[in-house]
């Protein structure tokens, strides 16, 4: 049975929908992800209204001499083209055969579809074509950076006359700039001698992002030497006190740690590590053992940063009426969420959870000074006028040039749709959530993981039908698993719901299949065992109950056939 202190998301009531909250969100879908040529200009373009109507048609038409010219061809045409028609006929086709976030069953992942204003904020920086390099070469559009960089301070809650940021390729390289800083910072010398004088060790949670890994390769750092993955709890946040056990143990042996990278909403289950707790054990360390540098604490929100919209949110009035089971949840995880501040910089991808196309990622940076410590030698920069080089992060930044698409089009976003418009977007994804880990707790043999974390991601393993153990039970007993003798039941269960997912062929939700949803307990070794299962992510703004109940009642619908 599902322990009775589970919130409010196991029971019916607490899980309605709001008719006020519905209509509110529906107003807010209907502006800005209407795609409707009257108020978004850009879909009077016939391709262009074919486009988003063919991709709601949900079945797109393969084309066999198109799907054979994308499979073959390999040379540049000659002669010109005529220009009379705005769109290349292959590369329209290849637009109207791309993965489709738009069809409501879309949840695999954390991917969502552009907001309408983020779309036409985006072609003004495809026309304008500033080039966020340097104020040379983008002139007015540098400032516009500032802005968004400045609301984005301001809801973290730093200071947003000491931050900075930039807008980036991708949460991989914000990532790969929080470490970065953190090197730097710890061994300013590291940009001319390297690294391999020093002693140290990068520290990460085993539930991060693989940018988190793939990023520390990447800067020659010793996978094996020179980091160091702190265990996760059940839930896959930070475990604090094995954090506190490796720390120390570096200070003591005079290793320095240059860049803790905490992660705010993993890509799987949502786990928000408990930054304040890493924040002031750092400090406490570094204050009892006199440590000349400080840990640059990096915290990856790439998805999880979106919950900040509800920083200074009523819960108590609750004016947008989200349902009590999300209201709670909500609730419980902001302290949380709230906790970022504390963070040296963070990663926020855009392009994920706040409706902006691809790419659209900004690190934040709360001390503007840090940034002073990536500064390359002047001298390289020998096209710039030297009194621009100085006038932004040009001697800092890891690219040369920096497209302006995410700045306008996250600024677009934010402007036009507001801190209540994200709220309804978001909290709607919420009430998705938990809707489908109700129905799925009243399933016999299914088992929602992570429940807690909340946010987006829903989380389940089916069992055997024919298993007749309570499937909380048995969980349990499988995250208790230390001999391989129990791992084989664990392994038919996991193939049994492999079998089911595949199938169900993604029927009325397109889930996701994730190797490590959840692990074993340590053993003596420190090692555990990953258990799978199945993923859907609430992102879609169009995703209804209807797909979410539909989803559940064809669960067990291809049971004879397994
Ligand atoms: C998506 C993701 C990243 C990587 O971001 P990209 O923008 O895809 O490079 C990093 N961390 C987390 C937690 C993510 O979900």
């Amino acid at each position: 049975m599902i322990p009775v202190n589970e919130a409010l998301w196991t029971q019916s009531k607490a899980n309605r929908l709001s008719p006020r909250f519905e209509q509110k969100y529906n107003n807010i879908v209907q502006q800005f992800f209407s795609r409707d040529p009257r108020h978004w200009p850009i879909f009077q373009i016939a391709e262009l209204g074919d486009l988003v109507t063919r991709r709601r048609s949900l079945h797109p038409h393969s084309n066999v001499s198109m799907a054979d010219r994308l499979e073959t061809e390999a040379t540049i045409p000659l002669t010109s083209s005529d220009a009379a028609t705005p769109f290349d006929p292959l590369a329209l086709y290849a637009a109207n055969m791309s993965k489709n976030w738009e069809d409501p069953a879309s949840v695999e992942n954390v991917v969502s579809t552009p907001s309408d204003p983020a779309i036409h904020g985006a072609l003004l920086a495809t026309i304008a074509n500033p080039n966020l390099v340097s104020r040379q070469y983008a002139g007015g559009a540098v400032e516009l950076e500032q802005v968004v960089i400045r609301q984005i301070a301001n809801l973290v809650g730093y200071d947003d006359k000491k931050a900075t940021g930039l807008f980036t390729q991708g949460g991989t390289f914000c990532n790969l700039y929080g470490y970065l800083l953190g090197i730097r910072k710890a061994f300013p010398d590291s940009s001319v001698n390297g690294l391999s004088n020093h002693s140290f060790c990068m520290m990460n949670s085993e539930a991060g992002h693989y940018s988190n890994m793939t990023d520390l390769a990447l800067m020659g750092i010793s996978i094996n030497k020179q980091v160091m993955r702190v265990r996760v709890n059940r839930d896959n946040q930070i475990d604090v006190e094995d954090f506190e056990r490796r720390m120390k143990e570096c200070i003591q042996k005079g290793i320095k740690v240059p860049t803790i990278l905490l992660t705010c909403g993993t890509t799987d289950t949502f786990a928000i590590d408990d930054v304040e707790a890493i924040y002031r054990i750092k400090e406490e360390l570094c204050y009892r053992y006199n440590l000349s540098y400080k840990p640059h604490i990096h915290v990856d929100a790439a998805v999880g940063w979106s919950l900040m919209f509800f920083n200074s949110y009523n819960f108590e009035a609750n004016p947008l009426d989200i349902n009590p089971a999300t209201l709670h949840g909500l609730d419980s995880i902001m302290p949380k969420v709230r906790a970022l501040k504390y963070a040296d910089s963070i990663t926020i991808d855009f392009q994920k959870w706040g409706y902006v196309p691809y790419t659209s990622s900004m690190i934040i940076i709360k001390n503007g000074k840090d940034m002073e410590a990536l500064k390359q030698d002047p001298n390289y920069f020998s096209y710039f006028e030297p009194r621009m080089k100085e006038a932004s992060h040009l001697q800092s930044t890891i690219e040369c040039s920096r497209s302006a698409v995410g700045v306008f089009s996250a600024y677009s976003a934010l402007s036009y749709i507001g801190i209540e418009g994200f709220q309804l977007l978001i909290s709607n994804c919420m009430q998705n959530a938990n809707y489908l880990r109700y129905l799925l707790s009243t399933q016999d043999h299914c088992r929602v993981v992570s429940a807690s974390n909340q946010g987006p991601s829903v989380t389940f393993r089916l069992y055997h039908p024919q298993s007749k153990e309570d499937p909380y039970e048995l969980f349990d007993e499988e995250r208790r698993v230390v001999n391989d003798e129990f791992f084989d039941s664990e392994a038919n269960h996991a193939a049994y719901h492999r079998k089911n997912f595949i199938a169900r062929k993604g029927r009325c939700l397109h889930t996701n299949w994730v190797e490590s949803i959840a692990h074993t307990d340590y053993n003596s070794f420190g090692n555990c065992l990953y258990l799978p299962g199945e993923k859907a992510v609430f992102f879609n703004p169009h995703t209804t109950r209807d797909q979410i109940q539909e989803f559940v009642e064809h669960l067990y619908f291809h049971r004879h056939r397994i």
